[in-house]
């Protein structure tokens, strides 16, 4: 008898739990960046979350802060290659916005040249901006703007926020004499508005001697050398 009943208790228990599974028809999100596709009713989740595209291109985004690194760029009076070092010095997160939802973010870096070459024929830089998530629909949406207020929109929990901006400013010194060489250092400093929390933002310097011409994404002309990215409120690159 005491079998019967705990053989009873058992096909009771398994019943309520393929029971219970049966009991809505999962509503599933799809998935985004950050989650995998959801269950709305009961939470379950299937599969991943997006792939971002710094993943899926191989992109590095690496820069940590305060490192210094080589930058490879080319003299601005021939096209001769030339070196500076490029250091991110500080970074704020987190600030309030006055959009709702929204957070100020700010970068800097600074690059340093004084090799031969750029004490010779100077140098050139240019500077970037990208998203390590989803690269096409951020260059689609951005709008550079005269008035140095550039907006775009970005995909955050599976939402747009298209309220995103950017103000980039940049300063150079004087060539100044540092024993027998001359240093110039140029300073680069990225305003962003972007969704509360959002890690997202890439920003950094290219190689101006790279030949980009026909090719609109970074991807398409990316290589490891050209490139010096750091990823904005990133937890594993210290900031
Ligand atoms: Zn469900």
């Amino acid at each position: 008898m005491k079998k019967i009943k705990l053989l009873l208790s058992v096909i009771l228990t398994a019943s309520l739990l393929t029971g219970c599974a049966n009991m809505h028809t999962h509503q599933w999100s799809e998935a985004n960046y950050q989650s995998p596709s959801t269950c709305s009713i009961c939470g379950l989740t299937r599969g991943n979350p997006l792939t971002a595209d710094f993943d899926r291109y191989q992109l590095k985004a690496d820069m940590q802060l305060n490192a210094g690194r080589t930058y490879h760029t080319i003299c601005s009076e021939s096209e001769d290659p030339t070196e500076g070092t490029v250091t991110v010095t500080s970074v704020s997160t987190g600030e309030p916005s006055d959009i709702s939802g929204y957070e100020n973010q700010t970068v800097t870096l600074t690059a340093v040249f004084s090799d031969a070459a750029s004490n010779a024929a100077g140098f050139l830089y240019n500077y970037v901006i990208t998203d390590f998530y989803d690269i096409e629909s951020f260059e689609a949406s951005f709008r550079y703007s005269e008035g140095n207020i550039h907006t775009f929109t970005v995909n955050y929990n599976g939402q747009d926020y298209d309220k995103c901006h950017v103000s980039v400013t940049t300063g150079s010194s004087e060539w100044l004499r540092k024993n027998d060489v001359y240093e110039k250092t140029v300073t680069v400093t990225w305003n962003l508005t972007v969704p509360q929390g959002y890690d997202g933002i890439v920003v950094g310097l290219r190689n101006s001697g790279i030949d980009n011409s026909g090719k609109y994404f970074i991807y398409e002309y990316y290589n490891e050398t050209d490139f010096l990215l750091f990823r904005v409120n990133n937890h594993e690159n210290g900031n």
